[in-house]
């Protein structure tokens, strides 16, 4: 094995997936398991499962904002688990290789750059819709390296507390954790509902694919709250479009399946409140990568950074 291929890994608040990735983008091996406590172990583990040997190096997408002087993650709203974790310098001294960090959703803007849905596009923001909501901005064909934090847009004035210390913000009302948030509340006041049923009783297991399935079963109370969700989304999209004019949005994540209701009400909300030129010229369309952009993306992360300090030195 040359250095045409690398490691790319995608830690998540849910999953942690780790692939070995060519030059080209194309994944030769993949290995998926639970987000772990103990973080580099884990990442160690799934390396070493997946075989490394000559590899260009190792490249991180992790959910949170990234502090790039240290190679750090400063903040992790949703993982805490991962902050201040010297990652960086730990796996670059187990394996002997570069090894780059980055946040999960630049990385997954990247892969898609590469080789997914916006190969042909110059400038496009991608959005992962999850249990939160991340952000990554590709502006003439690179990759901007900030923090992106979409999730984190303040959309509500007053309103209650998210987990990153502001209020309002974008995740709080279209993220899967807020979904299933409110979901469980109505509930628990009486709504009625299938979902009641669902998980034998237990509402406090629901997810958001048992609310899109129950929606798609004619359950109004599901409809009303994918459609809900769809609408603070829409607003996001909005802002996003207002600002950037960005020639697509490309949305990625789990809550990506409940297209039909959640996705199609917020495109229809952002046409009532972009610019009408600036929405005209937008496509708002899905990943062509799903689940592999973000471990295709931390790979192409190695490959860009390594060509980048060549041309430096
Ligand atoms: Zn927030």
């Amino acid at each position: 094995m040359s250095n045409n291929y690398a490691i790319g890994i995608d830690l998540g608040g849910t999953n942690l997936r780790v692939a070995l990735v060519s030059r080209e983008g194309s994944i030769v091996r993949k290995t998926r398991r639970p987000s772990p406590e103990g973080v580099v172990s884990s990442l160690c583990e799934a390396i070493a499962e997946i075989g490394c040997e000559g590899i260009a190096g190792i490249g991180i997408g992790v959910a949170g904002v990234i502090n790039r002087e240290k190679n750090i993650v400063s903040v992790s709203p949703n993982q805490r688990a991962v902050e201040g974790v010297p990652m960086v310098a730990e796996l670059r001294s187990r394996f002997g290789v570069p090894v780059f960090i980055e946040n999960d959703a630049n990385a997954a803007a990247l892969g898609e750059k590469n080789s997914g849905s916006g190969r042909e596009l110059e400038n496009f923001v991608l959005l992962t819709l999850g249990t939160g909501i991340g952000g990554g901005i590709i502006y003439k064909g690179e990759l901007l390296q900030i923090s992106a934090e979409i999730g984190h847009m303040s959309i509500n004035a007053e309103a209650e507390k998210c987990e990153c210390g502001n209020i309002g913000c974008l995740e709080n009302y279209a993220s899967a954790r807020a979904m299933v948030a409110r979901t469980v509340a109505l509930i628990e006041k009486g709504t009625e509902s299938i979902l009641k049923e669902c998980c034998k009783g237990n509402i406090y297991k629901l997810t958001p694919e048992d609310i899109y399935k129950a929606a798609l079963d004619g359950d109004a109370a599901a409809r009303e709250i994918l459609k809900d969700a769809g609408k603070y989304l829409g607003v996001g999209l909005a802002n996003i479009i207002n600002i950037m004019s960005p020639e697509a949005i490309i949305l990625t994540g789990g809550l990506t399946g409940a297209w039909n209701i959640y996705v199609q009400e917020a495109i229809k909300e952002a046409s009532r409140r972009a610019f009408k030129d600036l929405f005209d010229s937008v496509k708002i369309i899905p990943s062509a990568l799903g689940d592999d952009a973000g471990t295709i993306g931390a790979a192409c992360l190695v490959f860009r950074n390594i060509a980048m300090d060549a041309a430096a030195s």
